[in-house]
């Protein structure tokens, strides 16, 4: 279906809190508005919920978890493939929407929709294959059943950068495994997360099962989630500064935690790359978004052998990139989320060039209304610049040589983040090794994107704890318990 125009499909969007299965105001009736970061312009209002709100969809999602894990499994699958259905239906409106809240360009909001919207279709499929065993214990006098039962209410923290995927990647297992949900967007992007649930309403989805509470006050507001017993499980992505606070806070009722945090990702050029295949991925790995993902390479370390052919690659197709306004044809790089997202972006820049970094491209703001950030290519970054330490969350590549194998490892593992690694090399045994010795929960090996819905998705060391997505995700909101029966025979 073709895409409403702007104000028809705003319209059209919640703009209240879902609790209980209605849709409300917030208590004492305050609102916020939300921008379109290319312009700055007030999108629309949205009902801003109080910590008093934000207990009431812990009620709601309580009150519904035993009867939601009651649900046949069957039944829960079809609900999420009907939602993802009616996604596809709506794809272009979503896709539009995402675009006027976060900026990204509309081709790559279309690649979100398919992309977030799979995890509804992979986990409708994984709603019944929840299984268990049955075992003899090794003395032969009993029975041990082993079996997986829903955590029951989870609380889910979601960022502005993907609002669609990183919502559906926690409220598809979730509603799969049998659990009840409270979902509290990011303040900056909270339209997807609300048409989304109007669409898993419309799938049929009971009241209470999912519950959305956007607000301005997000610490207030889960302080008191966190603290109620009722709640089983907290789900968080984000920096990693506020989840370590999270994690935290969970620890007070020992609560499950998945953790999807920052990264520094490495990207690794060998001399022995396809170098065609390195700048591609790059590219990607690089630009998606904006360069505002978690997985986007942050430290580019290439081979001193290859590094001039690289970089002049690289920076001639950035060169060629088109900067706008998302919702403009053919335009590849769209505005920084806001003010502060260039004014960080910047000084990482501006902190590179003072230790000697050399500007290939780009190195500063763009003029004019809205959030934009040149696309910058910096060559010879020095070892001790922050960018190499620090998420830049912005266009920006940033090149440190290495000659030695034994370098790159030890460079590229020279962080507390482990979420991504990218390797580019044509040696099988050399990209063997990587896999061993790169300290990242996920690697492109020869690829520049690595999301996809049946992958398990998450970092090691400050990156992160669990998995979203494969056949892993459904068991982040699985508690595993073990029944022992006595022989049946005497
Ligand atoms: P953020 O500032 O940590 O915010 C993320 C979410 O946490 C938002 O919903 C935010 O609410 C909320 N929040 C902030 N302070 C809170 C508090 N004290 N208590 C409860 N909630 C709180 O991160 P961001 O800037 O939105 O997102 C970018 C970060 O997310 C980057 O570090 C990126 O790497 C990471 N990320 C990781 C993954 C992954 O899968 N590993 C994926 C995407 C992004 P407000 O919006 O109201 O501030």
């Amino acid at each position: 279906m073709a895409a409403k125009d702007e104000a028809t499909l705003l319209a059209g969007v919640p703009t209240g809190l879902l609790v209980g299965g209605t849709w409300r105001e917030a208590t004492g009736g305050r609102r916020f508005d939300v921008l379109d970061p290319a312009t700055g312009a007030v999108l629309t209002t949205v009902a801003d919920a109080t910590p008093e709100d934000g207990l009431a969809a812990l009620d709601a999602a309580a009150g519904a978890q035993e009867e939601w894990a009651a649900t046949a499994p069957r039944k829960r699958g079809e609900i999420l493939r009907t939602a993802w259905q009616l996604i596809q239906d709506r794809k272009d409106d979503l896709a539009l929407l995402m675009t006027l809240e976060m900026g990204k360009p509309l081709a790559e909001a279309a690649g979100e929709v398919t992309y977030g919207s799979e995890f509804f279709r992979w986990f409708a499929e994984e709603a019944v294959r929840i299984s268990g065993r049955y075992g003899i214990n090794p003395e032969g006098t009993g029975r041990t059943i082993v079996s997986q039962h829903p955590v029951g209410p989870c609380y889910f923290i979601t960022p502005w950068n993907f609002p669609l995927a990183m919502a559906t990647r926690k409220i598809g297992p979730a509603l799969a495994a049998g659990c009840t949900v409270v979902v509290k967007p990011a303040e900056l992007t909270p339209l997807t997360t609300l048409l989304t649930a109007a669409i898993l309403q419309e799938a049929g989805l009971p009241a209470g099962v999912l519950n959305v509470v956007p607000t301005t006050s997000a610490g207030a507001l889960t302080e008191p989630i966190l603290a109620d017993r009722r709640l089983r499980k907290l789900s968080f992505t984000g920096s990693t500064p506020v989840g370590k606070r999270l994690i935290a806070q969970a620890a007070e009722n020992v609560l499950r935690t998945s953790m999807e945090l920052g990264g520094n990702a490495p990207f690794v050029v060998f001399d022995d790359a396809d170098l065609d295949a390195a700048v591609t991925g790059a590219m990607l790995a690089k630009f998606r978004n904006v360069g505002e993902a978690c997985t986007a390479a942050n430290r580019f370390i290439v081979h001193e052998a290859v590094a001039d052919e690289f970089v002049s690659r690289l920076t001639e197709k950035v060169s060629a990139m088109t900067v706008g306004r998302g919702t403009d044809d053919g335009v590849q790089v769209g505005p920084l989320i806001n003010a502060a997202a260039v004014a960080k972006a910047d000084e990482l820049v501006q902190d590179a060039i003072g230790r000697g970094a050399d500007v290939r491209l780009g190195g500063g703001p763009v003029d004019g209304p809205g959030t934009f950030y040149a696309p910058t290519v910096l060559d010879r970054v020095d070892a001790g610049s922050d960018i190499l330490r620090t998420e830049i969350f912005g266009p920006v590549v940033s090149v440190v040589r290495f000659t030695e194998e034994a370098e790159a490892v030890r460079i590229a593992n020279d962080t507390e983040f482990g979420l991504v690694s990218y390797v580019f090399t044509r040696d099988l045994a050399r990209g063997q090794r990587m896999i061993e010795r790169l300290q990242t929960g996920m690697m492109g090996l020869n690829v520049g994107v690595i999301s996809n819905a049946s992958a398990p998705f998450g970092g090691v060391k400050q990156s992160g704890i669990g998995r979203e997505g494969g056949f892993e995700g459904i068991h982040e909101y699985l508690d595993t318990k073990y029944t022992m029966t006595p022989s049946p025979f005497p």
